[in-house]
């Protein structure tokens, strides 16, 4: 790709920055730059906001059936232009082009399927104490939204929040990170040609997300934030929405247990641990970090855990065969590098790959720890890279102690043939996703989102939708008015 000129989008218009500032998006296989985007601040969000307030009304009017018309029109562009689409992921981002494209296609899903749940927004009735009275309970779009998304998901983060929150019959004001812009930009050109309404949606990029975020935050016409990223900024986004009391989503970190008991089927809870874990290489919030063995199989599950990773391609994404891509910026693999050291001089073994790799681009081996244990940092913090620490354990009870021994509660995984078990470890585990013999349980339909410090809300399908809906009470008396007459 020739390095590409893109524009805001902000209030159906493509523009530059208020402040004429640009930024380049970095390939992290290459050091190369992109593109550029303009470098908006807190003015740019403050337009987009007003747009999105003035379009609001009108477009909380339009019947489910046209805001559905409009998501799946964006879908059907969507799928249509996967190629290119993950051809810009993968440039901004890193990961290998069959897994750009996965999550494109992923994105088009969730559209979709929120063109469905658009008209499937129903409100109650319920019995009041008078025979004079009628109660109904209306569901209405919260009003303007705002969106805050991560590097790691730059299109499916986008496609969960604003398909959503038009389902709803929200505006929206998206602010992408500033590390992979690109994606949400080429989406806000599909809505465009989708013909959303001028306003309906707005994407703003710019280097100083704090900036950016405070516009969002100090702002009352917008009632709701959807936030996916760290939970150290989760915090931040928090404390900043009590002052005008919006109601948040926070999808954040997570640190998940892959629990293999000594029954379950080896080789294949060791297919489910390679995509779960390499994956994005392990820059996935929901990737398997704390990988519990039963001890009877742990010689077995490690040897074949190493064969299958020593296999794995590494390599720019663009590249044939590539399984597994680069890390998205210098500081993440000092990151690993700092993790994998840790574990090491805690008594970890390195039975594969432990070093980055040289030359262009961020590139870390796919690496295997073996006796690992609760106190280093690879089992306390997320890695965010392709680390599989194998931690041995004795019994159930022990290990569901030690899987919950975390401050996130994201998605855990965990593999047996024992029904009982299946159910009691749904039941005692603390996480939100819950893959029992599946190292991948989220799909487009399925509300994804975490317990603990790993947040609140749920993204995907019906439990999405409900995010950006108030639920209000209509009490309607004198009922029997005529009847009397
Ligand atoms: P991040 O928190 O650094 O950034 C996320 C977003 O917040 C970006 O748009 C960024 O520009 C913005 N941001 C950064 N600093 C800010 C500040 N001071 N004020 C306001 N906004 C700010 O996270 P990241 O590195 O982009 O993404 C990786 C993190 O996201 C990981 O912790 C991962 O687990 C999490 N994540 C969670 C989910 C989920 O569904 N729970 C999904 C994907 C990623």
């Amino acid at each position: 790709m020739s390095e590409r000129k893109y524009g805001l989008f902000v209030g159906g218009e493509w523009r530059d920055a208020l402040s004429g500032g640009t930024f380049g998006v970095t390939n992290p296989s290459t050091g190369d730059t992109v593109a550029t985007v303009p470098d908006g601040g807190a003015a740019d969000v403050r337009e987009a906001i007003e747009a999105a307030a003035n379009a609001q009304l009108e477009w909380g009017r339009t019947t489910a059936g046209e805001r559905a018309g409009i998501l799946a029109e964006v879908a059907r562009l969507v799928r249509g232009r996967a190629g290119h689409l993950a051809r810009v992921m993968t440039l901004e981002q890193g990961k290998p082009l069959a897994q750009s494209e996965g999550e494109v296609l992923y994105a088009a899903s969730c559209l979709e399927r929120f063109a469905e749940e658009a008209r499937r927004v129903r409100g109650e009735t319920m019995p009041a104490d008078s025979s004079e009275k009628r109660i109904f309970l209306l569901k209405r779009p919260v009003g303007v939204a705002a969106a805050v998304t991560p590097w790691n998901f730059p299109a499916s983060s986008v496609a969960l929040k604003v398909g959503a929150a038009f389902a709803a019959g929200c505006a929206m004001v998206v602010k992408p990170s500033e590390i992979a812009p690109l994606s949400a930009l080429e989406l806000a050109g599909a809505f465009e040609d989708a013909g959303l309404p001028k306003g309906v949606l707005s994407v703003v990029t710019g280097m100083d997300p704090a900036d950016l975020a405070s516009a969002i935050m100090e702002d009352r016409r917008v009632r709701k934030l959807s936030f996916t990223g760290s939970t150290e900024v989760g915090k931040l986004l928090m404390r900043a929405a009590s002052d005008t009391v919006k109601r948040l989503s926070l999808e954040l970190g997570g640190h998940a247990p892959f629990i293999v008991f000594e029954d379950a089927d080896v080789g294949e809870a060791v297919e489910d641990v390679v995509s779960s874990k390499m994956r994005n290489a392990g820059q996935t919030c929901i990737s398997a970090n704390r990988i519990f063995v039963q001890r009877e199989i742990e010689e077995e599950f490690s040897r074949l855990l190493v064969e299958r990773v020593g296999e794995m391609k590494v390599g720019d994404g663009l590249g044939d065969g590539v399984e597994v891509g680069p890390l998205i910026e210098p500081a993440a693999v000092e990151k690993v590098e700092r993790h994998v050291a840790n574990a090491k001089a805690k008594g970890a073994t390195v039975a594969l790959g432990g070093g980055r790799i040289e030359g262009r681009g961020n590139f870390f081996e796919p690496t295997v720890l073996r006796g690992t244990d609760d106190s280093m940092l690879v089992t306390r913090e997320e890695t965010f890279g392709p680390v599989a620490a194998i931690l041995p354990f004795d019994t159930e009870d022990e290990v569901v102690r030690r899987a919950n021994d975390s401050n996130y509660g994201l998605a855990a995984y965990y593999f047996t043939r024992d029904v009982g078990r299946a159910w009691r470890l749904a039941e005692e585990l603390e996480y939100g996703i819950l893959g029992a013999n599946d190292g991948l349980p989220a799909t487009d339909q399925t509300p994804s989102g975490g317990l603990k410090e790993s947040g609140f809300g749920r993204e995907g399908g019906r439990y999405g939708v409900e995010e950006y809906l108030d639920v209000k009470c209509l009490s309607l008396g004198r009922v029997s008015g005529k009847r009397k007459a």
